[in-house]
């Protein structure tokens, strides 16, 4: 049997799990979902896009669930089995054991390191050698191409689906950094929360997410776009279909957003003269999905007066510097051994 020795790299990501393989590029990109049978055994029946589709329907004895909601583990076996299938698919094939694949892994920083231990376990159990767990924002600078081994300070902001994380880089370390349990899928929830109040309308999750995506913004933008949304009226219990508008999303959004931007204000206060300095002139980067969300760089801003720049694939950009992490892995363990 052929050894499979590439590098993979993973980003296991609260919304989303990307997988690099080295000398490939990115070769799977799915939803970190699993479903589940609803009984003492959790047996995962599936994971990723077609899990997804059982997320908001109500299914005999199966349920889907995110396992790494807001960036804790909520249950590793579950993780761990999704992660192997995830694996599986990537390669196409199981990994052989005795392989010289190492996989360098990404996971929220706030897990424990129980939970690192878990993630590292799943990726041993998949048959890689070696598992090495790398910095999430360390990983998204490199996929931002910010110069992290100069002495020049450098600010990323990642705002995935359960956490945001931001961090102060410089010297190929981590200065300062802070996550926060707040993300995209709480921007979800604070559309159901505001339609159910305006408007005793329940959205599915799925439906929040689209309304975000299609007429989000973090700004009061001059012009207004709307769209038709549909949802379940809480007196009549029938369906509803009706109009709403980015305003009105905006407004919903405010406490997220405005927490989020606290936040990145909180860290730059606490810095040091020289790395304010370079923060100033060489801008604040913004990745994760949640870079994506209208006027998210402007917001960021109109409060902080410091330049904002949103980076070219915000879904990719951990996957792609741990991709070139794993890209060059065996090079540093030669020189390593040197
Ligand atoms: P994670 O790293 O935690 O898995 P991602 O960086 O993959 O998260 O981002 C996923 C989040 O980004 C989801 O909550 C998703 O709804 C959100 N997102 C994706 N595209 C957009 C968009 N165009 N506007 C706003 N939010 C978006
Ligand atoms: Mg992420």
């Amino acid at each position: 049997m052929a050894f499979f020795s590439k590098n993979i790299a993973i980003d296991l990501g609260t919304a989303n799990v990307v997988i690099y393989i080295q000398g490939q590029g990115i070769v799977l990109r799915e939803p970190s979902i699993a479903a589940v049978t609803d009984d003492e055994y959790k047996d995962v029946v599936a994971v990723g896009n077609k899990a997804r589709m059982m997320l908001d329907r109500t299914l005999a004895g199966i349920k889907a669930l995110y396992p790494l909601r807001e960036g804790i583990i909520t249950d590793f076996l579950v993780t761990e089995e999704m992660l192997s299938k995830f694996l599986v698919k990537a390669l196409k094939r199981r990994l052989t054991i005795g392989s010289s694949t190492s996989v360098v892994m990404c996971v929220p920083c706030s897990i424990t390191e129980h939970e690192r231990k878990a993630v590292e376990r799943a990726a041993k159990n998949c048959g890689a050698r070696e598992a090495f767990i790398a910095d999430q924002p360390m990983a998204a600078a490199i996929g931002a191409g910010l110069p992290i081994n100069s002495p020049i300070g450098s600010m990323i902001v990642d705002i995935g689906g359960g956490t945001t994380e931001i961090a102060v880089i410089t010297m190929s370390s981590i200065a300062v950094s802070r996550s926060l349990r707040i993300g995209g899928i709480r921007m979800d929830r604070d559309i159901i929360y505001y339609m159910k109040k305006k408007y005793n309308v329940l959205l599915s999750d799925r439906m929040a997410e689209e309304v975000k995506i299609e007429i989000g913004t973090a700004v009061n933008f001059d012009e207004v776009s709307s769209m038709q949304v549909r949802g379940r009226d809480l007196s009549s219990n029938m369906p509803v279909s009706f109009e709403i508008t980015s305003r009105e999303i905006c407004y919903a959004l405010k406490d997220t957003i405005d927490t989020i931007v606290l936040e990145i204000r909180a860290v730059l206060e606490n810095l040091t003269p020289e790395i304010s300095e370079d923060i100033l002139q060489h801008g604040i980067t913004l990745t994760g999905g949640g870079a994506l969300l209208r006027g998210m760089a402007q917001r960021i801003y109109i409060d902080t007066q410091i330049p904002v720049k949103v980076t070219d694939t915000p879904l990719d950009c951990v996957a792609l510097g741990a991709g070139i992490i794993a890209e060059q892995l065996n090079e540093l363990k030669k020189s390593r051994r040197r």
